[in-house]
């Protein structure tokens, strides 16, 4: 445990009392909450995430006056965070804007956001069951979950055990080279500089986190590594690679690790078994077109999609030939 401020927040979050709270909260409620529990910007809070609330709809006029209200935390390239309706929460809104190569390309994939929140509510629940602890508390609607406030450690934590992107590149290894052991990268936050690879020994120098915390984080990313190739190889998807984001939450004057962020086929790269087609962003990056039928794809196979969506929605070959390509 690391020990860390006293922010009465985050050890509320954690409270049986404030569990009860939060599961009286009921998307869209009108909750003046929303605007009451404000926590002083603290230095070194680095919040991330991604967003911006275009697109975004509420079924009437009082749920859209109660989301006017609500104070905006954060607003990144594919998500939202919205202050919760208790201390030590968060709202996360999934949005359809898609970026690539540090935010130079930029595209919106229709209904991505949908697609997103729901696989990563999905993936957070069966890690959350198998003992990982997350950040996710429940999803709310279409768009958001709630989740844990966290202090997010600054890097970004790659697991690949298969060659692509920026390895590939880096060291001249062919797409799809399956590694001798599963690899894992660091990169730092920051995306003027373009999120640079680091090695542990910066994580260290920088104390951008504690040994004892990279100990956690790499554990966890080793563990949510083994139970993820196994949950997509069971639906014939290989898990090539992924990125994980870790915060601290604070109890009192302590924090412990635990996953922040979101898992979905935005920062993974996930093939068919088969056909090596990739069903992930990658779609978006390399302009292959048919990224939001291949999100569907994965939400099917993992049992996602509603009741009659059996039927598999990734023909792209058909896509193609719609594209005249
Ligand atoms: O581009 P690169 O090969 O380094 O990406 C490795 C993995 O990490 C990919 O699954 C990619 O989607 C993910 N990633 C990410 N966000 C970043 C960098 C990489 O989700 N900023």
């Amino acid at each position: 445990m690391r020990k860390g401020p006293s922010v009465s927040g985050y050890a509320a979050a954690t409270s049986p009392s404030l569990r009860d709270r939060e599961d009286r909260f009921q998307p869209g409620d009108d909750a003046p909450s929303l605007c009451r529990y404000r926590r002083p910007d603290r230095p070194g809070v680095a919040l991330i995430f991604e967003s911006l609330c275009r697109g975004h709809s509420f079924g009437s006029d009082r749920k859209l006056t109660a989301m006017a209200r609500r104070r905006q935390i954060y607003e990144g390239k594919a998500k939202i965070l919205y202050e919760g309706p208790e201390p030590g929460t968060l709202i996360q809104y999934f949005k359809d804007d898609a970026t690539a190569f540090n935010a130079q390309k930029r595209g919106t994939i229709n209904g991505k956001g949908v697609l997103n929140n729901r696989i990563s509510e999905h993936v957070f629940t069966l890690l959350g069951n198998i003992g990982v602890p997350t950040h996710f508390i429940r999803r709310l609607n279409m768009r958001e979950q709630l989740i844990r406030q966290v202090e997010i450690v600054p890097i970004e934590v790659i697991v690949r055990n298969v060659a692509a992107g920026t390895l590939s590149k880096r060291l001249g290894l062919e797409e799809g080279t399956p590694l001798p052991r599963t690899l894992i990268e660091y990169c730092y936050k920051d995306d003027a500089l373009g999120d640079p690879l680091v090695a542990e020994e910066h994580i260290a120098c920088f104390n951008w986190c504690s040994q004892d915390e990279l100990h956690d984080i790499q554990d966890m990313a080793i563990r949510i590594n083994d139970f993820m190739s196994g949950m997509f190889a069971a639906v014939g998807i290989r898990l090539v690679d992924f990125k994980l984001e870790f915060g601290r939450l604070y109890d009192g004057d302590y924090s412990r690790i635990i996953l922040a962020d979101e898992i979905s086929p935005d920062g993974c790269r996930l093939w068919d078994m088969n056909t090596n087609e990739k069903l992930d962003k990658d779609r978006f990056r390399r302009d292959l077109g048919g990224e939001v039928e291949a999100y569907q794809e994965v939400a099917r196979r993992l049992g996602l999609m509603p009741e009659g969506g059996d039927n598999a929605v990734l023909d792209l070959e058909t896509h193609r030939k719609k594209k005249g390509s």
